[in-house]
Protein backbone atom coordinates (compact mmCIF):
# COMPACT_ATOMS: atom_id res chain seq x y z
CA UNK A 1 0.00 0.00 0.00
CA UNK A 2 1.41 3.56 -1.27
CA UNK A 3 1.78 6.12 1.22
CA UNK A 4 0.26 9.10 0.29
CA UNK A 5 0.06 12.43 2.77
CA UNK A 6 -3.46 14.09 3.45
CA UNK A 7 -6.19 11.57 1.19
CA UNK A 8 -8.65 9.84 1.43
CA UNK A 9 -10.25 6.47 -0.37
CA UNK A 10 -12.78 8.65 -2.16
CA UNK A 11 -10.46 11.25 -3.43
CA UNK A 12 -8.26 8.32 -4.89
CA UNK A 13 -10.66 6.74 -6.48
CA UNK A 14 -12.29 9.26 -8.23
CA UNK A 15 -8.68 10.19 -9.48
CA UNK A 16 -8.37 6.21 -10.75
CA UNK A 17 -11.56 6.61 -12.85
CA UNK A 18 -10.80 10.14 -13.91
CA UNK A 19 -7.38 8.99 -15.32
CA UNK A 20 -8.71 5.37 -16.76
CA UNK A 21 -11.49 7.40 -18.58
CA UNK A 22 -9.10 9.87 -19.71
CA UNK A 23 -7.15 7.19 -20.91
CA UNK A 24 -10.14 5.39 -23.02
CA UNK A 25 -10.62 9.27 -24.63
CA UNK A 26 -7.66 9.86 -25.81
CA UNK A 27 -6.98 6.23 -26.93
CA UNK A 28 -10.03 6.93 -28.77
CA UNK A 29 -9.15 9.83 -30.38
CA UNK A 30 -5.70 8.61 -31.52
CA UNK A 31 -6.95 5.85 -33.21
CA UNK A 32 -9.55 8.13 -35.01
CA UNK A 33 -7.31 10.96 -35.85
CA UNK A 34 -6.38 10.77 -39.68
CA UNK A 35 -3.23 13.09 -38.54
CA UNK A 36 -2.30 10.44 -36.15
CA UNK A 37 -2.88 7.33 -38.30
CA UNK A 38 -1.04 8.83 -41.08
CA UNK A 39 1.88 9.69 -39.12
CA UNK A 40 1.93 6.27 -37.46
CA UNK A 41 1.81 4.47 -41.18
CA UNK A 42 4.68 6.30 -42.08
CA UNK A 43 6.80 5.77 -38.77
CA UNK A 44 6.10 2.07 -39.42
CA UNK A 45 7.09 2.14 -43.03
CA UNK A 46 10.49 3.64 -41.94
CA UNK A 47 11.55 1.44 -39.20
CA UNK A 48 10.50 -1.71 -41.23
CA UNK A 49 12.59 -0.59 -44.40
CA UNK A 50 15.76 -0.01 -41.58
CA UNK A 51 15.31 -3.53 -40.47
CA UNK A 52 17.16 -5.39 -43.14
CA UNK A 53 17.32 -9.77 -41.92
CA UNK A 54 16.59 -8.55 -38.02
CA UNK A 55 19.10 -6.22 -38.12
CA UNK A 56 18.45 -2.47 -37.27
CA UNK A 57 20.18 -0.26 -39.52
CA UNK A 58 20.05 2.91 -37.13
CA UNK A 59 21.57 5.39 -40.01
CA UNK A 60 18.20 5.02 -41.73
CA UNK A 61 16.14 6.18 -38.37
CA UNK A 62 16.04 9.27 -37.11
CA UNK A 63 18.66 9.55 -33.68
CA UNK A 64 17.24 8.77 -30.36
CA UNK A 65 18.69 11.72 -28.43
CA UNK A 66 18.11 15.60 -29.09
CA UNK A 67 17.50 18.80 -27.79
CA UNK A 68 15.01 21.58 -28.33
CA UNK A 69 14.62 24.84 -27.72
CA UNK A 70 13.48 24.88 -24.03
CA UNK A 71 16.26 22.26 -23.28
CA UNK A 72 19.03 24.86 -24.96
CA UNK A 73 18.02 27.88 -23.52
CA UNK A 74 21.38 29.05 -21.28
CA UNK A 75 21.89 28.59 -17.63
CA UNK A 76 23.87 31.18 -16.12
CA UNK A 77 27.55 30.99 -15.41
CA UNK A 78 27.17 27.03 -16.41
CA UNK A 79 28.73 25.44 -19.35
CA UNK A 80 26.05 22.72 -19.74
CA UNK A 81 23.93 21.07 -22.83
CA UNK A 82 20.86 19.29 -22.06
CA UNK A 83 19.66 16.73 -24.23
CA UNK A 84 16.82 14.35 -24.02
CA UNK A 85 14.61 11.18 -25.24
CA UNK A 86 11.35 12.34 -27.24
CA UNK A 87 8.83 9.78 -27.52
CA UNK A 88 5.51 9.87 -28.62
CA UNK A 89 3.02 11.14 -26.19
CA UNK A 90 0.20 8.92 -24.53
CA UNK A 91 -1.42 6.93 -27.26
CA UNK A 92 -0.23 9.21 -30.72
CA UNK A 93 1.96 6.00 -31.68
CA UNK A 94 -0.65 3.35 -30.88
CA UNK A 95 1.41 2.59 -27.67
CA UNK A 96 0.45 3.91 -24.43
CA UNK A 97 3.46 6.22 -22.87
CA UNK A 98 1.72 8.54 -20.35
CA UNK A 99 0.21 6.54 -17.60
CA UNK A 100 -0.38 9.82 -15.10
CA UNK A 101 -2.17 12.03 -18.45
CA UNK A 102 -4.77 13.87 -17.43
CA UNK A 103 -7.56 15.27 -19.80
CA UNK A 104 -6.35 18.94 -19.92
CA UNK A 105 -2.73 17.45 -20.21
CA UNK A 106 -2.79 15.32 -23.14
CA UNK A 107 -5.07 17.87 -25.16
CA UNK A 108 -2.54 20.70 -24.66
CA UNK A 109 0.46 18.82 -24.90
CA UNK A 110 3.72 20.40 -25.71
CA UNK A 111 4.12 17.77 -28.61
CA UNK A 112 2.35 19.80 -30.94
CA UNK A 113 3.99 22.73 -30.14
CA UNK A 114 7.35 24.17 -32.16
CA UNK A 115 8.50 21.94 -34.36
CA UNK A 116 5.78 19.70 -33.31
CA UNK A 117 3.44 22.20 -34.51
CA UNK A 118 0.50 20.18 -37.02
CA UNK A 119 1.47 22.43 -40.07
CA UNK A 120 5.25 22.01 -39.95
CA UNK A 121 5.17 19.50 -42.98
CA UNK A 122 7.80 18.98 -45.56
CA UNK A 123 6.71 19.17 -49.22
CA UNK A 124 5.37 15.46 -49.17
CA UNK A 125 3.13 16.29 -46.38
CA UNK A 126 5.19 14.36 -43.86
CA UNK A 127 5.46 15.57 -40.44
CA UNK A 128 9.18 14.40 -40.01
CA UNK A 129 9.37 15.88 -36.04
CA UNK A 130 6.18 13.21 -35.32
CA UNK A 131 7.03 10.55 -37.18
CA UNK A 132 10.82 10.45 -35.51
CA UNK A 133 9.17 10.66 -32.17
CA UNK A 134 6.58 7.74 -33.25
CA UNK A 135 9.53 5.97 -34.06
CA UNK A 136 11.75 5.94 -31.44
CA UNK A 137 8.57 4.77 -29.11
CA UNK A 138 7.70 1.97 -31.67
CA UNK A 139 11.34 1.25 -31.38
CA UNK A 140 11.04 1.31 -27.66
CA UNK A 141 7.99 -0.95 -27.49
CA UNK A 142 9.68 -3.40 -30.35
CA UNK A 143 12.61 -3.76 -30.52
CA UNK A 144 13.95 -2.90 -26.40
CA UNK A 145 17.49 -4.35 -26.41
CA UNK A 146 18.59 -2.91 -29.58
CA UNK A 147 17.16 0.64 -28.57
CA UNK A 148 18.81 0.61 -25.17
CA UNK A 149 22.56 -0.19 -26.63
CA UNK A 150 21.32 2.60 -29.15
CA UNK A 151 20.94 4.86 -26.66
CA UNK A 152 23.05 4.71 -24.10
CA UNK A 153 25.88 4.54 -27.05
CA UNK A 154 24.40 7.74 -28.51
CA UNK A 155 25.08 9.23 -25.26
CA UNK A 156 28.29 8.52 -24.55
CA UNK A 157 28.85 10.02 -27.92
CA UNK A 158 27.80 13.17 -26.62
CA UNK A 159 29.20 13.04 -23.22
CA UNK A 160 32.79 12.71 -25.08
CA UNK A 161 32.10 15.32 -27.77
CA UNK A 162 31.13 17.62 -24.88
CA UNK A 163 33.44 16.48 -22.39
CA UNK A 164 36.22 17.41 -24.67
CA UNK A 165 35.28 21.01 -25.32
CA UNK A 166 34.57 21.45 -21.06
CA UNK A 167 31.00 21.28 -21.45
CA UNK A 168 28.60 19.43 -19.10
CA UNK A 169 25.75 16.61 -20.21
CA UNK A 170 22.30 16.40 -18.72
CA UNK A 171 19.84 14.31 -19.91
CA UNK A 172 16.08 14.31 -20.03
CA UNK A 173 14.39 10.84 -20.63
CA UNK A 174 10.98 11.77 -21.16
CA UNK A 175 10.40 14.98 -23.26
CA UNK A 176 7.06 13.97 -24.11
CA UNK A 177 6.53 10.86 -22.59
CA UNK A 178 6.14 9.19 -18.89
CA UNK A 179 7.93 6.08 -19.13
CA UNK A 180 8.99 4.40 -16.11
CA UNK A 181 12.60 4.15 -17.56
CA UNK A 182 13.72 3.67 -13.75
CA UNK A 183 12.37 0.13 -13.65
CA UNK A 184 12.34 -0.69 -16.98
CA UNK A 185 16.24 1.01 -18.01
CA UNK A 186 18.03 1.23 -15.25
CA UNK A 187 21.63 0.71 -17.09
CA UNK A 188 20.42 4.48 -18.43
CA UNK A 189 20.84 5.52 -14.65
CA UNK A 190 23.98 3.79 -13.98
CA UNK A 191 25.11 5.49 -16.34
CA UNK A 192 24.23 8.72 -15.80
CA UNK A 193 25.34 8.48 -11.79
CA UNK A 194 28.71 6.73 -13.43
CA UNK A 195 29.67 9.75 -15.34
CA UNK A 196 27.80 12.75 -13.11
CA UNK A 197 25.38 13.72 -15.71
CA UNK A 198 22.49 15.03 -14.09
CA UNK A 199 19.41 13.11 -15.17
CA UNK A 200 15.79 14.82 -14.73
CA UNK A 201 11.97 14.39 -15.36
CA UNK A 202 8.49 16.35 -15.02
CA UNK A 203 6.45 13.30 -13.54
CA UNK A 204 2.57 13.28 -13.08
CA UNK A 205 2.31 9.64 -11.76
CA UNK A 206 2.94 10.09 -8.39
CA UNK A 207 3.73 6.65 -7.64
CA UNK A 208 6.47 7.20 -9.46
CA UNK A 209 7.86 9.64 -7.40
CA UNK A 210 7.09 7.50 -4.22
CA UNK A 211 8.84 4.49 -5.84
CA UNK A 212 11.92 6.48 -7.77
CA UNK A 213 14.78 3.88 -7.01
CA UNK A 214 17.54 6.48 -7.73
CA UNK A 215 15.97 9.53 -5.39
CA UNK A 216 19.63 10.47 -4.73
CA UNK A 217 20.13 11.49 -8.32
CA UNK A 218 16.92 11.04 -10.66
CA UNK A 219 15.31 14.21 -9.92
CA UNK A 220 11.40 14.70 -10.12
CA UNK A 221 9.40 17.48 -10.34
CA UNK A 222 6.03 16.69 -9.76
CA UNK A 223 3.65 18.23 -12.39
CA UNK A 224 0.33 19.60 -11.58
CA UNK A 225 -3.23 18.78 -13.30
CA UNK A 226 -6.46 20.01 -13.59
CA UNK A 227 -6.79 16.13 -11.20
CA UNK A 228 -3.89 15.24 -9.31
CA UNK A 229 -3.58 18.23 -6.96
CA UNK A 230 -3.96 16.05 -4.02
CA UNK A 231 -0.90 14.28 -4.45
CA UNK A 232 0.85 18.07 -3.48
CA UNK A 233 1.65 16.65 0.06
CA UNK A 234 2.99 13.56 -1.28
CA UNK A 235 5.12 14.88 -3.72
CA UNK A 236 6.63 17.68 -1.33
CA UNK A 237 7.38 14.91 1.49
CA UNK A 238 9.81 13.23 -1.01
CA UNK A 239 11.55 16.51 -2.03
CA UNK A 240 9.90 17.24 -5.41
CA UNK A 241 9.19 20.95 -6.60
CA UNK A 242 6.00 21.32 -7.87
CA UNK A 243 5.09 22.49 -11.83
CA UNK A 244 2.63 24.33 -12.65
CA UNK A 245 1.36 25.84 -15.75
CA UNK A 246 -0.39 29.41 -15.51
CA UNK A 247 -1.81 32.45 -18.01
CA UNK A 248 0.95 34.32 -18.11
CA UNK A 249 1.59 35.97 -21.42
CA UNK A 250 4.84 34.61 -23.77
CA UNK A 251 5.62 37.98 -24.59
CA UNK A 252 9.60 39.00 -24.50
CA UNK A 253 10.98 42.00 -23.54
CA UNK A 254 11.85 44.31 -26.92
CA UNK A 255 15.18 45.15 -25.64
CA UNK A 256 15.86 41.80 -24.31
CA UNK A 257 14.63 39.12 -26.20
CA UNK A 258 15.46 36.73 -23.64
CA UNK A 259 13.31 37.88 -21.01
CA UNK A 260 9.68 37.64 -20.37
CA UNK A 261 7.51 40.77 -20.56
CA UNK A 262 5.77 39.09 -17.42
CA UNK A 263 7.43 38.19 -14.03
CA UNK A 264 6.04 35.00 -12.51
CA UNK A 265 4.16 35.59 -9.31
CA UNK A 266 6.47 35.73 -6.41
CA UNK A 267 4.73 32.82 -4.51
CA UNK A 268 1.57 30.64 -4.88
CA UNK A 269 -1.24 28.76 -3.40
CA UNK A 270 -2.88 26.02 -4.36
CA UNK A 271 -5.33 23.36 -1.93
CA UNK A 272 -4.49 25.73 1.04
CA UNK A 273 -0.61 25.01 0.24
CA UNK A 274 1.61 28.45 -0.02
CA UNK A 275 5.16 27.83 -1.76
CA UNK A 276 7.59 30.36 -2.99
CA UNK A 277 8.43 30.00 -6.79
CA UNK A 278 10.80 29.92 -9.38
CA UNK A 279 10.07 30.43 -13.27
CA UNK A 280 10.56 27.10 -14.65
CA UNK A 281 10.98 29.03 -18.33
CA UNK A 282 14.29 30.50 -17.93
CA UNK A 283 15.47 27.12 -18.02
CA UNK A 284 15.14 23.50 -17.84
CA UNK A 285 17.82 22.79 -15.11
CA UNK A 286 15.09 21.58 -13.08
CA UNK A 287 17.58 19.55 -11.11
CA UNK A 288 19.51 22.76 -9.88
CA UNK A 289 16.32 24.13 -8.31
CA UNK A 290 16.02 24.86 -4.75
CA UNK A 291 13.31 22.80 -3.28
CA UNK A 292 9.74 23.24 -1.29
CA UNK A 293 8.81 25.48 -5.22
CA UNK A 294 6.18 25.65 -7.20
CA UNK A 295 7.90 25.80 -10.18
CA UNK A 296 5.57 27.96 -12.69
CA UNK A 297 5.61 27.76 -16.36
CA UNK A 298 3.73 29.98 -18.95
CA UNK A 299 1.05 28.13 -20.62
CA UNK A 300 2.32 27.32 -24.41
CA UNK A 301 0.91 26.38 -28.11
CA UNK A 302 -2.88 27.06 -28.97
CA UNK A 303 -4.11 23.68 -27.94
CA UNK A 304 -3.59 25.48 -24.24
CA UNK A 305 -6.00 28.22 -24.99
CA UNK A 306 -8.82 26.06 -25.65
CA UNK A 307 -8.54 24.38 -22.17
CA UNK A 308 -11.76 23.96 -20.39
CA UNK A 309 -10.45 21.46 -17.88
CA UNK A 310 -8.51 24.22 -15.52
CA UNK A 311 -4.89 22.01 -16.47
CA UNK A 312 -3.59 25.86 -17.23
CA UNK A 313 -4.24 27.60 -14.01
CA UNK A 314 -5.88 30.95 -14.98
CA UNK A 315 -6.70 34.26 -12.31
S1 LIG B 1 1.84 16.49 -20.59
FE1 LIG B 1 3.11 14.72 -19.98
S2 LIG B 1 1.65 13.18 -19.17
FE2 LIG B 1 0.46 14.71 -20.30
S3 LIG B 1 0.28 13.83 -22.34
FE3 LIG B 1 2.06 15.21 -22.43
S4 LIG B 1 3.80 13.90 -21.93
FE4 LIG B 1 1.96 12.76 -21.35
Amino acid sequence: MLDFINTNDTELKEYNSKTRNAMQEMKAFCDSDDFIIDCRKKAHLKVNRAIVNGKIHWNRLPKLINSNTKMKKDIDGIDLEIFGLSLAPHFISGFNTCNGLSLGCAKSCLMFTGHGSKFMVDCNGDHNVAIARIIRTILWFNHRQEFKTRLLHELKLKYNNLKSKGIQLAFRPNVFSEVKFEVHFPELFHFCKDNDIPIYDYVKDIKRIVNNPFKDFYSMTFSLSENNALFIPTALKHNCNIAIVLDIPLTKKKDNRKKYLVDVPKDFTINNIKLKTIDGDINDARFFDSKNKFVVLRGKGNEIKKDTTSFMIRN
